[in-house]
């Protein structure tokens, strides 16, 4: 008889997400006449930007020309689009990454998610709480994180770092010493980023550590202020302790037509000099055939003088949305965070409400659906996520709606 991956089973309860979805259609059901508006999830609502859109459709006509037509991408990218991340991404900013040090994937969930696999089943690995669900989740699946107390919801084998107002939602170096440190910025959930002074000391710590940082720069678009480093490669010695994930999904609107890489320099190596660099191709070579032509044929148009600004149009757009909320939240006496390098707004639930009493309270009195802070992990017991990705007219009318509680 089959026996399946016993890890799987020990993932807890449903996905954040579907037990707001099934919440929020029960409350609906009760009340059909009710307008409902969703702040809560983290995809964009703004169409593909006109420079993509003629550049989709030039790529779709080049699939149909027998002399153009393309086959199987390679499997770590098309070299058009390495050549411009690294020129636009990196050395731009003065920054050393090659493009064969780049592999193009379908998205940051995946990378983040996937990247894990090429690592000792033994490590241990270090987490923010609250976190993206994705990075512990998938160390369950590989029976890296130990049991889990559902009194607490800690995983045994876990280190947490807890993000709160009492540190800034900034990390602190944790006792034990991980050799895998999972770092987002700027946050999901939390908003909130590290300037490079802080971001270069979890560098020093991992090369003198032996560790290897996982930096999630999903959001790296929507940094606003000087001092907040855009890639982690900006601080000295990165190159030697530092995968860095990137996504088109919220710089360029391509939640639903999937584009993202991973950067890992080759100077990331064991004593023995295995390079993270190689494993990572090989695994691509083995598992990935690659991201299609015309979504990177589209990626590339991202980087026209043309998609640089309407891109820059689309941010612009969220973050006028999220100044709304947050001033708008504060000047209701809310306790408010994040929302200003990042697209998320990150409040203090009122009188001590648990994260899920304010989901109920804010839905049923406001009709505003948000994310309980306690589903990105127990540090986030006591607060709620609200996205900047809903259009304007919502936007204001929800914290119109709150206002007026
Ligand atoms: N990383 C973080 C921190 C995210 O919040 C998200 C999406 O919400 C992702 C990665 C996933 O990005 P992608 O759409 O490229 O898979």
């Amino acid at each position: 008889m089959f026996r399946v991956n016993e890890d799987y089973l020990k993932l807890p309860g449903s996905y954040l997400f579907s037990t707001i979805a099934k919440k929020v259609a029960a409350y609906q059901e009760k009340n059909p006449d009710k307008k409902i508006i969703r702040l809560g999830i983290g995809d964009v609502t703004q169409p593909l930007c006109p420079a993509v859109i003629k550049r989709l459709h030039e790529a779709v006509d080049e699939m149909a020309d027998a002399k153009t037509f393309k086959g199987y991408a390679p499997d770590l990218g098309y070299q058009f689009l390495r050549d411009i991340i690294a020129e636009n991404d990196y050395k731009q900013r003065g920054v050393a990454i090659e493009s064969d040090e780049i592999f193009v994937s379908d998205g940051a969930k995946s990378d983040s998610a996937n990247i894990q696999e090429i690592f000792a089943k033994e490590s241990k690995i270090a987490v923010c709480d609250p976190v993206y669900p994705v990075y512990v989740d998938t160390n369950v699946m590989a029976g890296r994180t130990g049991t889990y107390d559902s009194a607490t919801g800690l995983w045994s084998d876990v280190i947490y770092m807890p993000c709160t107002a009492e540190n800034n939602f900034a990390p602190e170096f944790p006792k034990e010493t991980p050799d895998l440190i999972y770092l987002c910025f700027p946050n999901n959930p939390t908003g909130s980023t590290i300037t490079k002074d802080m971001l270069q000391e979890w560098v020093d710590y991992a090369n003198k550590n032996g560790s290897v940082i996982i930096y999630d720069a999903a959001y790296e678009a929507y940094i606003s202020e000087e001092n907040v480093p855009h890639t982690i490669y900006e601080c000295e010695g990165a190159r030697s302790c530092a995968i860095e994930i990137r996504s088109f999904s919220k710089n360029a609107g391509f939640t639903g037509t999937r584009l993202g890489f991973t950067v890992i320099p080759k100077d990331i190596q064991t004593p023995d000099g295995v390079m993270l660099h190689s494993l990572w191709a090989r695994r691509h070579g083995t598992k990935f055939n690659g991201a299609p032509y015309i979504i990177q044929a589209a990626g590339a148009a991202v980087y026209s003088e043309e998609g640089k600004r309407e891109t820059k149009e689309q941010i612009a757009y969220y973050m006028n949305n999220a100044s709304y909320i947050y001033e708008g939240l504060k000047s209701a006496g809310y306790t408010v965070s994040g929302g200003v390098n990042a697209p998320y707004i990150w409040l203090k639930t009122p009188d001590q409400m648990t994260s899920w009493k304010f989901f109920d309270y804010l839905l049923e009195t406001a009709n505003v659906v948000g994310t309980p802070g306690s589903g990105f992990g127990p540090s986030g017991e006591g607060y709620f996520r609200l996205t900047a990705f809903g259009s304007y007219e919502n936007t204001v009318e929800a914290i119109d709606r709150i206002k007026a509680l």
